[in-house]
C-alpha cells in the first residue's frame, strides 16, 4: 500500500489551489489532492470510517428502446431501498415497480457466503443472485455519489487524473478509477468543492452517464439528494427522493425472510438448443434469446429477433437436417432488444414482417434501408402458408404481431409470459392476462405457448391457471417500500 504516498497528497492539499492540479510535476501528487479534496467534501473521516449506509430512492424509471408506444419511452414508478454493511461486503437491496407492463417486488440481499435474490411476488428465493459484492451491489454503488467517493478513498492504487473539463457551466477535474466488475469509471468533480457532479462509464451497452446534484449532509457524510441516469442521450432513471443514513442498518436485514422456499428447478437454458415442438415447428436458442422457425415447404418462417438470429438458424438447420432459406422474419413488436437479429435476417435475405409502427426500429436495426419489397406490413390478419400472424394490443406494446401455427396449435409470443421452471408454471403479470384476453378474443385454438426469452413451451392449461392467480395489486406483498402506493 502506499500509506507515505497518501500523506504527502493529504500534505500538498493543504498547500495546493486546484490550479496547481494540473500543473502537478509528480505523478500521483494531483491525483492524490483531489481524492483527498473529494474525501473532505463528502465528511473526511466520516466518510472513510463509514460501516454501513442505507439509500431510498423513489425514482421515475424509463426503458430505452422500450416503451409502450414507438415514439417515445414512458415513465413508470421504481422505488429501491438499499442497505450496505461496507465493512463485511454485505448488501439487502429491495427494488419495487408496477406500471402498465409488470409490477415487481424482489430483494437481492446477502446471505452467509451467498448472494440470493428473494422474489416476494412468488414468495420464492433464487440462489446465487450474483457472484459477489460488486458484482451484486456495484449498481448500488454506482448511482451514490457518496458510496464513489467511498470507494474512491480505498482504490487508492489505479486513480488517475484525466484533466479537467467544464461542466453546466462550472470547471471540473476529472478522475478515473477502476472498481471490480465494471469497467472503469470516470468521475467528474466540481474543482471548487470536491463534490462529485457526474460519473461516465462506457459498458457494452454505451455510454452511460450518472447525474448528482442538489447535494447535501446526512450524519455529516455528504450526497447528492438529486440523481439522474442516462444511457447515451435517454433519460433511464430520474429522482423524486432519496435520503441517505449512516451507519444504522442492522444485521437482521441479511437473512431470508420467513415464508419465503427456494424456487422450484429452473429448465437449463445455458446451451443452445433446439427443441422439436410439433413436426415442422422448432423453438431454438439459449440463455434468454429464442426463435421459432416453422417450415412452410421450400423456405423457414422465423419469429423472435434476437441478437444471435444467425446462430440460431443455423443450429435449426443442422438439428432438422436441410438448408431451407429464411424467407420470412416476423417482428414481434418495436422494442429494439428483440431486433438485434435483424442485421442477421437482413444478410440471410429474409422478408421483413412487422406491425407498422415497428418499421423504423427494424429498418435501423437492419444496419441499412431495407427495401420496400422486403416489408410487409401486417393489417389485422396475414397469412404466410403455416403461420398466422395476428396485429393485437397488449399492456406491452400498442401494436404487437402474435404469431399463430394453427397446425400445431402453438403461438409464439415475446415479453408477455415466461416459462422459467421445468416441472412448474410461472407467475403472470399484467402482460399475461391483457395478451390471453387478446388471444381469447381472435377465437383461436392454443395448446402451447413459446415464448422469445425461454426455452419452456408452456401449456395453455399452465398459462390459463397463471393468468387466474394474477393478484393485482400494485402491492400484494404489504412490504413497507410500497404500503400505501398507487399508480
Ligand atoms: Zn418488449
Amino acid at each position: 500500500m502506499t500509506t507515505t504516498h497518501r500523506k504527502l497528497g493529504a500534505a500538498l492539499l493543504v498547500a495546493a489551489s486546484s490550479m496547481a492540479l494540473a500543473t502537478s510535476a509528480f505523478a500521483g501528487e494531483a491525483e492524490d489532492a483531489l481524492v483527498a479534496k473529494v474525501v473532505a467534501a463528502y465528511g473526511g473521516d466520516r466518510l472513510t470510517n463509514m460501516r454501513s449506509i442505507r439509500i431510498q430512492d423513489n425514482y421515475k424509471n424509463a426503458f430505452p428502446g422500450q416503451g409502450y408506444t414507438s415514439g417515445y419511452v414512458e415513465f413508470t414508478p421504481l422505488k429501491q431501498d438499499a442497505q450496505l454493511d461496507l465493512a463485511g461486503q454485505r448488501g439487502s437491496v429491495e427494488g419495487w415497480s408496477t406500471n402498465f407492463n409488470f409490477t415487481f417486488n424482489t430483494r437481492t440481499v446477502s446471505v452467509d457466503e451467498d448472494i440470493v435474490a428473494v422474489n416476494y411476488n412468488a414468495n420464492t428465493y433464487q440462489p446465487g443472485a450474483g457472484a459477489d459484492y460488486y458484482a451484486a451491489y456495484g449498481a448500488v454503488i454506482r448511482v451514490t455519489d457518496t458510496l464513489l467517493a467511498y470507494e474512491l478513498s480505498k482504490q487508492t492504487e489505479n486513480v488517475e487524473h484525466n484533466g479537467s473539463s467544464t461542466y453546466l457551466g462550472r470547471p471540473h477535474e476529472l478522475i478515473t478509477f477502476t472498481m471490480p466488475s465494471s469497467p472503469p469509471v470516470t468521475l467528474h468533480v466540481d474543482a471548487e468543492s470536491g463534490l462529485i457532479s457526474k460519473m461516465t462509464r462506457a459498458t457494452g451497452f454505451g455510454a452511460l452517464s450518472y447525474q448528482f446534484g442538489n447535494h447535501t449532509t446526512a450524519n455529516g457524510v455528504g450526497y447528492a439528494s438529486s440523481f439522474e441516469f442516462y444511457v447515451g442521450s435517454d433519460v433511464n432513471i430520474l429522482t423524486l427522493s432519496r435520503d441517505i443514513s449512516v451507519n444504522n442498518v442492522r444485521s437482521n436485514v441479511f437473512q431470508i425472510d420467513r415464508g419465503i422456499a427456494e424456487e422450484p428447478t429452473r429448465i437449463d437454458t445455458s446451451e443452445m438448443t433446439v427443441d422439436e415442438v410439433s413436426e415442422g415447428v422448432h423453438l431454438a436458442g439459449t440463455g434468454n434469446a429464442y426463435t421459432a422457425f416453422i417450415d412452410a415447404g421450400d423456405h423457414i418462417i422465423g419469429v423472435g429477433g434476437y441478437a444471435g438470429l444467425a446462430d440460431r438458424f443455423t443450429a435449426y438447420k443442422e438439428a432438422a437436417g436441410h438448408d431451407k432459406p429464411l424467407r420470412y422474419q416476423i417482428a414481434t413488436h418495436h422494442h429494439t432488444d428483440h431486433l438485434g437479429g435483424m442485421a442477421d435476417a437482413f444478410a440471410l435475405g429474409a422478408i421483413f414482417v412487422t406491425p407498422a409502427n415497428a418499421v423504423a426500429n427494424v429498418n435501423t436495426a437492419a444496419g441499412e434501408e431495407i427495401p420496400e419489397e422486403r416489408i410487409q406490413i401486417i393489417d389485422g390478419k396475414m397469412t404466410l402458408g403455416p403461420v398466422e400472424v395476428y396485429d393485437i394490443s397488449t399492456n406491452h406494446a400498442e401494436s404487437y404481431a402474435l404469431a399463430y401455427i394453427p397446425g400445431a396449435k402453438a403461438a409464439f409470443q415475446a415479453d408477455h409470459y415466461n416459462g422459467n421452471y421445468a416441472d412448474a408454471p410461472s407467475l403472470a403479470g399484467t402482460s399475461s392476462v391483457s395478451i390471453k384476453n387478446a388471444i381469447d378474443d381472435l377465437n383461436i385454438d392454443v395448446d402451447v405457448l413459446l415464448s422469445a426469452h425461454g426455452r419452456k413451451a408452456s401449456s395453455w392449461e399452465d398459462f390459463e391457471a397463471a393468468v387466474a392467480a394474477y393478484d393485482p395489486r400494485p402491492c400484494a406483498s404489504g412490504r413497507a417500500i410500497c404500503r400505501g402506493v398507487s399508480y
